[in-house]
C-alpha cells in the first residue's frame, strides 16, 4: 500500500473506533487521535507501512531489525545440524543476549511464552531511544525494552510488539569526583561510574576494578547493570556492606513518554530519579544511562561453598536451629551474605559470601559452628571449600581462569569479545530454561531473634518436605552497614526490605519450549512441582504476614502485588506513573499502573 493510502486508512481507522469508543484516544497535545498505546497490531490499518518503517531506520544512528526467534531452526527441524547449532548457543548467555530475538527464559508455565518482536530498533544513541519511543506512540504500538532479557517475567519480549534493544549501548566512563547536573557547585562530589543502558554487571566490574573501585551489582555476571535489575532495586554478593544497587544511583538519563530525554538526580526532576530507583523496569520510560556511586575496591571478597548434611530428620531439625543461631549470633552484618540452600534431604548448602576478610580470617570466623557439627560425625558431615580474592581482580578473566577455574566458563566462542567475558557455573542452570514457577517472600528480621529461632528453624524444615529454598541473607537489608541503610531509604523498594534478614527463594523449571513442536515443556510434571513450590511457599507466607515479593524475582502470579513488590510507597509511585507516562505507553505485567486501562 502506497503512503497516502496508508496515512487515509489509518485516519478513518482512528476516527472508527472513536466513534466506537474504545481503540482510539484523543491526545491532550495533538489534534489527531492517535491509537491506544499497545492497541496497533500488524496487520491493522495503523501498523506502520513498509515505507514508515524504512523512513524510521534512515533516522537511526543503529539499525531497524527483524528479529526472529533463534529457535526457529528448531521449530523447522529439530533433528538438523542448524538447530543442533542453536541448542549449544542457547547455552551461553552473552550469546543469547546478541540476539534480539532470544530471551535468557524460554517462559513461565500458563504465563508467557518467548516471542521475538516484529521490528527492534537496535539502538547506539539516546536519540535512537527517542525516536523509537516516539514512533511507536504516533503508531500505537505495543512497546517493549530490553537490554539482557533475563526478566522472569517475561516483561521484556512480547509478540506482535515493536522493541527498543539496548544491547549495542555499553559505553562505560569511571569518574573520580561527579556532580549530578544541576546540582549546585558545592554539593559534594561522589567518585562514580557511568554506564549505558545495554552495560552487563560483569562490564561494570571490570572497568571499575581497573581502577580499583568496586560498583554494588549483581550475583550473576550477565543480568543488565542499567535496565530491570537497577531500576527493581538490585541485590549482590554484598548488598549487606553496600547496599542495594538502586541505592546507589546518582543520576539517570531516560527518555520518557513524550520522546524527551531527560537527567533525573537529586536535583532534577527528583521524583522520576525516586521512581526509578525501586519502581520497577519498563514503566517510566527507556534509561539510556546511569551513573553510579563507587567504592574503593575491597582487600578480598570471597566465598564459602558446601554443604552440610544430616543423619535424619531430627538432626537436620537441629543443624537448622544451630546455623540459624550462629548466624544470628556471630554472622550476620554488613561482612557476610549469600545464601543457604535448605534442602528437602536433610542437606543445607551453603554459599556464603564475606568482604574484607581473607579466606583464612573467615574459616576463623566460622570455626566455633564447624568445630561443634565435627563433635558428631555420626550425625553431620560437612564438606566446605573457601576461595577469596582482591576486590579489584576477581572480575578480569585471566585472574579468574587461574584462581576460580572450577567456578566460572569463560565464553569461548571464536571472536567474542575474546579474553573478557565468563559466567558463573552456578548461574548456567537458569541459561534458555522454562519456569514452571518462581516465588519469593522477605523474612522479617524479627523471626532471627533468639526467641524466634526455633520457629524459623521449624517452618524452613517443614517447607523444605516440599521443596528446596534459598535463603538469600544479602536480598534482605536488616543487617546492612548504617550507610547502605541510610542510602537504602531513599529508593522506592517495598520498605519491608529494610527490616528483613534475609528474601526466601523457591523456584523450579525444566526444559523445553512452546516454540518448538514435539518439544512442549512438560505440563504436567511443572503442575506438580508448582503445587509443592506453593506447599512450602505457603508456610513461609502464613509466617511473615505483612511481608512481601522482590519485583525483580518473584510469581508472576504474585497477589496484590502493588503491596507486595511496594508496600506503602505504591500510592507515590502510581502518582509519578501518571504524571510522566498519562496514556500508559510503557505497559508490563505487575508493573506499577499496569492495572489502570490505557488511554
Ligand atoms: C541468571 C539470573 C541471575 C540473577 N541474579 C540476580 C541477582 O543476583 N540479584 C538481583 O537482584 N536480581 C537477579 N536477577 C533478576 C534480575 O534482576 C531481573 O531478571 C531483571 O529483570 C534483569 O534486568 P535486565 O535489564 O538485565 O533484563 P531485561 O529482561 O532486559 O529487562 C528487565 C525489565 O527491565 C526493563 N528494561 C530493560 N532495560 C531497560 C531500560 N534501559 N530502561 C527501562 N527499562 C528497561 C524491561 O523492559 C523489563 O521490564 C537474576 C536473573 C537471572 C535470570
Amino acid at each position: 500500500m502506497r503512503k497516502g493510502k496508508k496515512a487515509h486508512a489509518r485516519l478513518v481507522f482512528a476516527l472508527l473506533a472513536t466513534l466506537a469508543g474504545c481503540a482510539a484516544r484523543q491526545s491532550t497535545s495533538e489534534s489527531l487521535a492517535l491509537p491506544k498505546p499497545g492497541s496497533c497490531r500488524p496487520g491493522m490499518p495503523c501498523w506502520p507501512s513498509v515505507e514508515e518503517w524504512q523512513s524510521l531506520g534512515h533516522k537511526l544512528t543503529g539499525k531497524l531489525l527483524q528479529p526472529r526467534s533463534p529457535l526457529k531452526p528448531c521449530a523447522e527441524d529439530f533433528a538438523s545440524a542448524a538447530c543442533n547449532g542453536v541448542l549449544q548457543t542457547l547455552k551461553n548467555p552473552y550469546a543469547l543476549q546478541e540476539d534480539p530475538g532470544a530471551t535468557q527464559s524460554l517462559g513461565f508455565l500458563g504465563a508467557w511464552d518467548a516471542a521475538a518482536s516484529e521490528y527492534a530498533v537496535a539502538a547506539e544513541t539516546p536519540e535512537d531511544i527517542a525516536l523509537g519511543v516516539r514512533f511507536a506512540r504516533e503508531h500505537g504500538l505495543k512497546l517493549v525494552v530490553k537490554g539482557t532479557g533475563h526478566d522472569y517475567l517475561g516483561r521484556s519480549n512480547a509478540p506482535q510488539s515493536f522493541l527498543i534493544w539496548t544491547h549495542r549501548m555499553r559505553r562505560i566512563s569511571v569518574q573520580d569526583a561527579f556532580v549530578p547536573a544541576g546540582c549546585p557547585a558545592s554539593a559534594t562530589p561522589s567518585p562514580a561510574i557511568t554506564v549505558e543502558a545495554g552495560t552487563r554487571w560483569l562490564e561494570a566490574y571490570q572497568a571499575a576494578g581497573q581502577r580499583g573501585r568496586y560498583v554494588p551489582g549483581g550475583g550473576c555476571m550477565s543480568v543488565g547493570a542499567a535496565g530491570g535489575f537497577l531500576q527493581g532495586g538490585g541485590f549482590g554478593p554484598w548488598s549487606n556492606a553496600y547496599g542495594i544497587s538502586a541505592a546507589g544511583l546518582l543520576e539517570a538519563q531516560v527518555v520518557t513518554a513524550d520522546g524527551v530525554l531527560r537527567v533525573a538526580n537529586a536535583c532534577q526532576n527528583p521524583d522520576l530519579f525516586w521512581a526509578l530507583k525501586g519502581g520497577g523496569g519498563g514503566t517510566f520510560g527507556v534509561v539510556t544511562r546511569v551513573t553510579l556511586l563507587t567504592h574503593p575496591a575491597p582487600a578480598s571478597m570471597g566465598f564459602v561453598v558446601g554443604e552440610v548434611r544430616a543423619r535424619d530428620d531430627a538432626s537436620y531439625l537441629e543443624l537448622l536451629r544451630r546455623f540459624f543461631a550462629f548466624y544470628r549470633a556471630s554472622l550476620m552484618g554488613p561482612t557476610w551474605g549469600e545464601h543457604v540452600v535448605v534442602r528437602p534431604r536433610n542437606a543445607l548448602g551453603l554459599t556464603l559470601s564475606f568482604v574484607g576478610l581473607t579466606a583464612e580470617q573467615a574459616q576463623q570466623q566460622l570455626k566455633p559452628w564447624m568445630d561443634a557439627l565435627a563433635k558428631e560425625p555420626d550425625r553431620f558431615t560437612t564438606t566446605l571449600q573457601i576461595v577469596a580474592a582482591p576486590g579489584d581482580k576477581v572480575w578480569d578473566r585471566k585472574y579468574a581462569e587461574e584462581h576460580l577455574a572450577a567456578a566460572i566458563q569463560p565464553d569461548t566462542r571464536p571472536g567474542a569479545m575474546p579474553d573478557t567475558l565468563w559466567w558463573w557455573k552456578s548461574n548456567q542452570g537458569e541459561v534458555a530454561t522454562y519456569w514452571y514457577t518462581y516465588q519469593s517472600r522477605w523474612l522479617p528480621k524479627a523471626l532471627f531473634e533468639p526467641d524466634s529461632q526455633e520457629r524459623l528453624s521449624k517452618l524452613l524444615f517443614d517447607a523444605s518436605r516440599h521443596w528446596s529454598l534459598e535463603v538469600y541473607f544479602s536480598k534482605g537489608q536488616a543487617s546492612a552497614s548504617a550507610d547502605a541503610l541510610r542510602r537504602g531509604r531513599e529508593t522506592s523498594i517495598n520498605p519491608v526490605v529494610q527490616d528483613s534478614a534475609a528474601l526466601v527463594i523457591v523456584a523450579a523449571n525444566g526444559d523445553g519450549s512452546n516454540e518448538v513442536p514435539g518439544h512442549h515443556p512438560d505440563a504436567s510434571e511443572g503442575a506438580q512441582a508448582k503445587a509443592r513450590v506453593t506447599a512450602a511457599m505457603d508456610i513461609i507466607r502464613a509466617a511473615t504476614p505483612g511481608s512481601g515479593s522482590y519485583v525483580n524475582e518473584t510469581d508472576y502470579f504474585e497477589p496484590d502485588w502493588q503491596r507486595s513488590f511496594w508496600g506503602a510507597n505504591y500510592p507515590r509511585l502510581l502518582e509519578i506513573k501518571r504524571r510522566y507516562d498519562p496514556d500508559g505507553l510503557f505497559r508490563c505485567h505487575h508493573c506499577v499502573g499496569s492495572e489502570e486501562p490505557a488511554r
